[in-house]
């Protein structure tokens, strides 16, 4: 199983929840980081790939979300989500 292919890693209809408030990670639950809580987020008054204002989640699947775990991209980290 590799992280690291072009496929989204989230696929929303297979979700129950489409917008969780919180990730599990290796086991360990955390919370997500919203638009402009992230070290690398720009400031654009939007986020530049899902459109969220700053201070709400991106859209799950956005390219620019960081992970919560290791600030990596959340789509391509190396960490192990749990789906539900
Ligand atoms: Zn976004
Ligand atoms: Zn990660």
């Amino acid at each position: 199983m590799s992280w690291n292919s072009k496929e989204p890693r989230w696929h929303g209809e297979n979700r129950t929840n489409a917008d969780p408030a919180s990730f599990v990670i290796n086991g360990v639950e955390f919370d997500r980081l919203r638009y402009g809580e992230g070290e690398d987020d720009s400031d654009l008054p939007t986020c530049d790939d899902c459109g969220v204002p700053r201070g709400r989640r991106h859209v799950l699947g956005c390219d620019l979300e960081p992970c919560p775990r290791c600030s990596g991209q959340a789509i391509t980290c190396d960490c192990f989500y749990e789906d539900d």
